[in-house]
C-alpha cells in the first residue's frame, strides 16, 4: 500500500479509508460497510470535513446523557471497530458504559473477530458474543434485533455510532435514550435519535471523550443545563449550514 502524503488535501479522509480497508481485510468490516462509509463521506464533504457548532452541542448533551445514565451501552459494528477501537474503550472506561457488538450483517465469526480486536485495544468485557445471553428486540426484522440481556436489552442510554434507521426507531420505541453519530442529518437514524451528532465518527469520538472526562469530574447538579438540548432544532440548524455552504459555493 502506498504511503499517504500528509500534504495530500484529503490525507485525513484517505487515512480513514485505509483503516476501513484494513478492517475489511481483517474480517471486521463487510463490503456493505465500505459503501456505507462512502455515503457518509459525501455528507462530510458538504459539511467541510470539520466538526460544526451543532455537532459540538450534541456532543456535550451526549456526554451528559452517558455520564448520568444508569446502564449506558455502546453498540459497536464493524466500521466503528475499525475506525475508533481505542476511543470506544476509553469512553466506556470514563462513563462506565458497557461495550456490545451488534451487527447488521452478522456472523458469529465476525462478532468474535470484533470482540477480539476490542480486547486488543484494552476492552475488559465485550458483550454480544455469548449466545447464552442473547435475547431479541421485538419489531426489528434484521439480524440486529439480537441483543445481549446484560447490555442493550437492559440499557437506558445507548450510544450507536453508525446505526440503521430501523433499529434506532425500535430502540426508541422500547423507551431507550438513543445517541447517534451520523453524517447524514436526513437519515432515519438521525431523525429518530434523541441526540444526533452530525459528524464523522473519527472526529466526534475524541471530542465526546474530552467532554465526558470534563463532566465526570463535576457533580451531577452542575451539568443540568447541558441537558437542555433540542435535537430537532439542532438538526435543522445543521441542514441550514449545509445549505449555506452549497449556496456560497454555487454563487462564486
Ligand atoms: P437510515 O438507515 O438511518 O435511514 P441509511 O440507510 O441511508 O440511513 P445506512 O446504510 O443505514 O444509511 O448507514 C450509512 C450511513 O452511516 C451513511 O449515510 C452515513 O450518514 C453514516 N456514516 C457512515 N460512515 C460514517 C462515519 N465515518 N461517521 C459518521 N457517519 C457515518
Ligand atoms: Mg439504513
Amino acid at each position: 500500500m502506498n504511503e499517504i502524503s500528509p500534504l495530500h488535501p484529503r490525507a485525513e479522509s484517505l487515512r480513514t479509508r485505509e483503516k476501513l480497508v484494513k478492517g475489511f481485510r481483517a474480517g471486521l468490516v463487510v463490503p456493505e460497510g465500505l459503501a456505507a462509509h462512502g455515503r457518509g463521506e459525501a455528507f462530510d464533504y458538504i459539511l467541510g470535513e470539520r466538526t460544526n457548532e451543532q455537532a459540538k452541542k450534541a456532543i456535550k448533551a451526549a456526554a451528559a446523557a452517558l455520564i448520568s445514565a444508569k446502564n449506558p451501552v455502546i453498540s459497536v459494528n464493524g466500521n466503528v471497530a475499525a475506525l475508533v477501537p481505542k476511543e470506544v474503550v476509553e469512553i466506556s472506561k470514563i462513563t462506565g458504559a458497557k461495550i456490545e457488538v451488534n451487527l447488521f450483517h452478522g456472523s458469529r465469526k465476525r462478532e468474535r473477530a470484533i470482540a477480539r480486536w476490542l480486547h486488543e485495544h484494552g476492552a475488559k468485557e465485550v458483550l454480544g458474543v455469548d449466545p447464552k445471553f442473547f435475547t431479541k428486540i421485538k419489531e426489528i426484522q434484521s439480524n440486529r434485533r439480537k441483543v445481549d440481556i446484560r447490555g442493550i436489552a437492559s440499557a437506558d442510554v445507548v450510544l450507536v455510532p453508525l446505526e440503521d434507521g430501523d433499529r434506532t426507531e425500535a430502540l426508541r420505541r422500547s423507551g431507550k435514550t438513543v445517541i447517534a453519530i451520523d453524517l447524514n442529518p436526513m437519515s432515519r437514524t438521525a431523525q429518530a435519535a434523541n441526540i444526533t451528532i452530525v459528524d464523522n465518527v473519527v472526529r466526534a469520538m475524541p471530542l465526546l471523550i474530552e467532554h465526558a472526562k470534563r463532566l465526570s469530574k463535576r457533580s451531577q447538579n452542575n451539568f443540568k443545563g447541558i441537558r437542555i438540548f433540542n435535537n430537532e432544532s439542532n438538526i435543522r440548524a445543521t441542514l441550514k449550514l449545509m445549505f449555506k455552504r452549497l449556496k456560497a459555493l454555487s454563487s462564486k
